[in-house]
């Protein structure tokens, strides 16, 4: 760790060329004491406000974002390497989110109980100054996630944004701004996780950590907020099954399968990574799965045709490298030479269950196909992992449908479909995926306190 007061910058490359694109000052604990001084005195007028102007003004800033969709677009192609259609859809996420976020600190009402001797009034209060973390992975939808809801709700949100990616949040800043919210109460600070993240997670001043990123880093945010019962949303890794049963559409199942793990290149805390397949459709399977690996278009993340783009960061290449050694063999697509962090679309076969590929997170675009026997050994391999954020079921039979869906445990299913993620319903994992829940109907109340306050009719 560097001292924290000591001055740095983040160089910022863009992953498909390895060139620096922008190098940004990063941000020291001494400069996080005074974003959480200037966000105390800006939190305190905003929660005054009334509800409605709360909602106009984000709605300002949804407006702002849609007005410069193309413009934070194509930064997010250089600073993170995604297809342009992907970061396209990133940037209308956000701005969906201050939308949806704005109609619910209208509706934001408490309620009242019926009690004997007078009134009793339950008021979810705002909790004051958030400190959203957020990773490279998407860094434009995951800083939203946790700062629309939390200003809807009358609070601040200081956004530490991932080292690698700081371009996004910054650009997200100075809309707000533009969009009239008040000087303080939405702050951008760029900086190292051991730096400025670890000042935030320590800081009196923050009421609230939200935090995106590896198990083992929110593992330690965890237990530092517990010190001061700080409060905590936790979105952690995923290794998420897509289990195959031999009644589904199988031509269906096997045209989804490729990009519920290769988009976003498999830096994706919901992708698919272990396809279960019963044992009587296997091979079948893989003789169908094969062609369709290999013709994922993968380049030039700017280029409209282009699928897959290439990982984060040479750290992040290495990490998959390490999982998939060269001679190993697996069906595999294709990738472009030189310059950039590039690994091909791989499925690997024929390994144990418990082989590290199988069961580690490994955020890329690597895959594993392992067979089950009936529908207690599917829900017994799909389960059997420290995780729990997402997973597909593929079959025609509605009622196992329902009972495996009951029977994993995870946050997030999809059957014959591999869609997890919608702003207008609620996201998290079980186990260790995380705690807490974004988005959805009631993702504001994550940042209110509930207090309860009985007025006696007798006096
Ligand atoms: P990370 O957990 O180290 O980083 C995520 C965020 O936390 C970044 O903003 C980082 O600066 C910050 N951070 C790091 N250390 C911190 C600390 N001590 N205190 C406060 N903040 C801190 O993730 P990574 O190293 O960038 O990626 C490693 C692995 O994590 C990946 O390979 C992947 O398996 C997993 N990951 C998962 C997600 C997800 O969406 N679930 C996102 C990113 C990474």
């Amino acid at each position: 760790m560097s001292h924290p007061h000591e001055p740095y910058a983040l160089d910022v490359l863009n992953p498909a060329t390895e060139e620096v694109v922008a190098t940004v000052p990063g941000a020291t604990a001494a400069d996080v004491d005074r974003a959480v001084a200037v966000a105390a005195r800006a939190q305190r007028t905003w929660a005054a406000a009334a509800p409605a102007d709360r909602a106009r003004l984000l709605r300002r800033f949804a407006a702002a974002v849609d007005d410069h969709l193309g413009e934070l677009a194509r930064l997010e192609v250089r600073e993170a390497g995604h297809t342009i259609g992907n970061a396209r859809w990133e940037a209308g996420n956000v701005r969906d989110l201050l939308d949806y976020a704005a109609g619910g600190a209208e509706r934001l009402s408490g309620r009242q109980i019926p009690v004997p001797g007078g009134l009793d009034v339950t008021l979810l209060e705002p909790l004051g100054v958030i400190g959203v973390i957020a990773p490279w992975n998407f860094p434009m939808p995951i800083a939203a996630w946790g700062t629309a809801p939390a200003l809807a709700a009358g609070n601040a949100v200081i956004l530490k944004p991932a080292e690698t990616t700081p371009l996004t949040a910054l650009r997200l800043a100075e809309l707000a701004l533009e969009a009239g919210l008040p000087e303080g109460l939405f702050q951008v600070l760029p900086g190292r996780g051991d730096v400025a993240g670890d000042a935030l997670v320590r800081h009196h001043g923050i009421a609230k950590i939200v935090f995106t990123g590896s198990t083992r880093v929110g593992k330690q945010i965890m237990s530092l907020c517990a010190e001061r019962v700080k409060r905590v949303t936790l979105e952690l890794g995923g290794k998420s099954p897509n289990v195959v049963f031999a009644d589904a559409d199988l031509d269906a199942a096997v045209a989804a399968a490729p990009m519920s793990f290769l988009d976003n290149s498999g830096q994706d805390c919901c992708a698919r990574t272990r396809i279960l397949v019963e044992r009587s459709v296997h091979d079948r399977f893989l003789e169908l799965l094969a062609p369709a690996i290999e013709s994922v278009v993968v380049g030039d993340p700017a280029d409209e045709k282009t699928q897959m783009g290439p990982l984060i960061s040479k750290t992040q290449l290495e990490r998959v490298r390490s999982y998939v050694p060269e001679d190993t063999p697996a069906l595999r697509g294709s990738a472009p030479e030189g310059p950039g962090f590039w690994f091909p679309p791989t499925v690997l076969t024929g390994l144990a269950p418990d082989a590290p590929c199988a069961v580690d997170e490994v955020f890329g675009p690597v895959a594993v196909v392992l067979p089950f026997d009936d529908e207690e050994d599917a829900i017994r391999l799909a389960n059997a992992t420290e995780y729990g954020l997402s997973g597909s079921i593929w079959t025609r039979d509605v009622g196992r449908a329902i009972r495996v869906s009951r029977a994993v445990a995870a946050g997030n299913l999809s059957v014959n479909s591999h869609a997890s993620v919608r702003y207008w319903t609620p996201f998290g994992g079980y186990k260790q995926s995380g705690l807490g829940r974004e988005l959805g109907p009631d993702a504001l109340t994550a940042f209110t306190e509930t207090k309860n306050v009985f007025i006696s009719t007798e006096a």
